[in-house]
Parts: C-alpha cells; structure tokens; sequence
C-alpha cells in the first residue's frame, strides 16, 4: 500500500478501497514471486480505540500492508474527518472472496486459531462449498509461547500461500508482525472471530443488521460477553471528535 494512499484516523492507516479493489490487490501479491509476507489486516473502532493506549499496536496496524476498515464506524470517522474511505470491507467478506479466489486458482491456505477442531471444521465445510480449495494445514490457536516454535515449524512444512490467522484482535495484529520474517507465506490476513463463522459455530448477523450497520450491535446481543469490549466505542467516537476538532483548530 503506497503510503500517499492511505487514510489515516487516529494514527492508524486506511486503504481507500472498494471490497473489490482490496481482492485485486491480494491477487495481485499472490501472483506476484514469492518475496516477503504482506500483511492483511481489518480494524473495526474497537481496535483503533485501543491502538491509542497500545504502542505495539499502533505500529503493527501501520506496518501492515493492506488495512481495510471492518466496521462501520470506522467508514462513519473517514467521512466525518474529511478523509473518507468508499466502503465497509467486512473481514470476513473479503476472507471469503480471497478463498474463493484460492480455490479458482490453486493456492495453499493455512487455517491458524480458534478453539481445536474449528480450523478443521471451517476447511471440511469450505472445500465442500469450493472443492478445489485446498487447505494444507490447520492448528488452533491456543499454544502458550513454548509452543510457538512447533506452530511456525508447521506453517513452514505447509507451505502456504496465504496464512488465515484467527487469534482475535489484538493478538493476531501482534502475533503476525512480530513473526512476519519467520514466516514463507505470500500474504497473511488477521481474521479475528471469521473461522467460528465458516466453521458454523457462530452465525452472522442477519442482512438487515448489515444493511443499517448494525451488525456489531448483534454480535453484542448474540455474545453478552462483548459488552466489556464495548466501552472502546465511546472513546472511539471521543477521539475522533477530539481529532476533528485538532484538523479544525490545525486549518485556522
Ligand atoms: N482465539 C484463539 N486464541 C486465543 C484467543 C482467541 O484462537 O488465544 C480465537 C477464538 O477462538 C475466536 C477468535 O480468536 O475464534 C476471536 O474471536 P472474536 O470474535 O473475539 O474476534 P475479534 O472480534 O476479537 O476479532
């Protein structure tokens, strides 16, 4: 991602892409030789939010290659900063355009997180949707750091095109920049909750919670658990007002 092009909110950079141009740019590193890992990854507010108290995060998300924005409050602050963004690229969207697209194409993929037996269960369930996707090696995501040797041993032995990382935010964003050089992969992208969805363990919400940008509100609903996330999204929507008002104040 050329760095002209990107949008930047609270510190954190944005590609000014369509669903469909950030796919093009995913199969364009994948036909590209196999160099270094790019690094794919899809902020909602929540992330941005912590990216402010968190460092480490702040330059794993603007080291990132491609960063494409999650959630609609992320589109809401492009757009009222002045620095808008074209659309939603939900992660889980742009997942599943980029395995279909492994499918037509014969690319490896590697499925990394989620509870054991959920990689397995999203890559039975995807290569029956797309039979010639092939998924050349799964593990879970609940390895303590003694193990972390083993798992990038595996992911080597795979050889992978593209890595599918779903550790949750923050810990895929920390876990794939701190071993970005390790790993042999074309691209790798941070997919937080989207392997319990393909697996069939989690449902998202439906077209209408989509369509009115409300989808985190079911997410919250469907998991009570969430709530505790949520007090990211007030200091979102703070920061961002308070950023406005810095541009503004910057301009006079
Ligand atoms: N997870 C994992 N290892 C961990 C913590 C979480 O593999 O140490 C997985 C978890 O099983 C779930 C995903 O990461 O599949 C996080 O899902 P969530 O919906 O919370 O994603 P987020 O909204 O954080 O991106």
């Amino acid at each position: 991602m050329n760095m002209r092009e990107r949008v930047w909110i609270l510190g954190v950079p944005l590609a000014p892409l369509t669903a469909e141009e950030a796919l093009a740019t995913v199969a364009e590193w994948l036909r590209a030789e196999r160099g270094r890992t790019r690094l794919i990854f899809t902020p909602n507010a929540e992330i941005i939010a912590r990216a402010q108290v968190d460092p480490e995060l702040r330059a794993a998300l603007a080291g990132a290659d491609l960063t494409v924005p999650d959630g609609i409050g992320v589109v809401w602050a492009s757009r009222f900063l002045g620095t808008p963004v074209p659309e939603r690229v939900p992660g889980i969207e742009l997942l599943e355009a980029v395995l279909g697209l492994a499918a037509r194409q014969g690319y490896r993929v590697f499925f990394l997180g989620g509870r054991p037996g959920v990689a397995e269960e999203a890559a039975a369930r995807l290569s029956a949707r797309w039979p010639g996707l092939q998924v050349t090696g799964t593990h879970h995501g609940y390895f303590g750091p003694d193990e972390e040797e083993k798992v990038l041993e595996n992911i080597r032995a795979a050889a992978p095109d593209i890595l599918v990382v779903a550790l949750g935010a923050p810990k895929q964003e920390l876990w794939l920049t701190r071993h970005k050089e390790e790993l042999t992969v074309r691209v790798a992208l941070g997919v937080g909750g989207s392997l319990d969805v393909l697996a069939g363990r989690v449902k998202r919400a439906p077209q209408l919670f989509r369509r009115l940008g409300l989808e985190w509100l079911y997410r919250i609903l469907r998991q009570p658990e969430r709530w505790r996330r949520a007090v990211f999204l007030p200091r979102f929507v703070l920061a961002v007002l308070a950023e406005a008002l810095a541009r503004k104040r910057g301009r006079e």
